[in-house]
């Protein structure tokens, strides 16, 4: 006998100043990929990506900017509907942290109302900490988001900061 569990599917955006991986983080946590010579300008305008849950399956098509986010200026289309974000600052750099309080502020005035927010700081394989982790904690925490510390080159905390994100997701049937 076979249970057929029910389908979600969700828009989820990732957003962040340039540069700072959100593009290697879908490529990881994609194809489980790296590449140091990503194009600004590359990387699809979406990626689809399936999810076996122990009680349902989760259908992800994830939103990835195309360089836009150098002009601060991104298509409603966009927000749209999205149902959650994964907000990148690069560990290394700190003004990336301070713009990514700006795409939060952004995604929240022009989003979907209850956007669910993970804030990550991506490029922990590097020696360089500019961001403090306990800044960066407390601020997540202040605003009601996870916060996960990540690499796209290693893997380390991918998965974990997609799961934490699906898991915050409003299922209804
Ligand atoms: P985006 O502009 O935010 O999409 O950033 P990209 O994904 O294009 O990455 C910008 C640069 O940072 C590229 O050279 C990547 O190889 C590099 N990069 C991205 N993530 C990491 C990481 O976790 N660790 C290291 N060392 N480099 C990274
Ligand atoms: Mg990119």
């Amino acid at each position: 006998m076979s249970i057929k569990l029910p389908t979600y599917s969700f828009k989820i955006v990732v957003l962040g100043e340039s540069a700072v991986g959100k593009t290697s983080i879908l490529l990881r946590f994609h194809k489980n990929q790296f590449s140091t010579q990503l194009e600004p300008t590359i990387g699809a305008s979406h990626v689809q990506k399936s999810i076996n849950m122990t009680d349902c399956h989760i259908q992800l098509l994830i939103w990835d900017t195309a360089g836009q986010e150098q002009y601060h200026s991104l298509a409603p289309m966009y927000y749209r509907g999205a149902r959650g974000a994964l907000i990148v600052y690069d560990r290394t750099n700190y003004k990336s942290f301070e713009r990514a309080k700006d795409w939060i502020k952004e995604l929240k005035s022009k989003g979907s109302p209850n956007v669910r927010i993970v804030l990550v700081g991506n490029k922990i394989d590097l020696e360089t900490n500019n961001v403090d982790t306990s800044e960066a904690l407390t601020y997540a925490k202040e605003n009601d988001m996870l916060f996960f510390e990540t690499s796209a080159k290693t893997g380390e905390g991918i998965q974990e900061a997609f799961l934490a994100l699906v898991k915050l997701l409003p299922k209804k049937d």
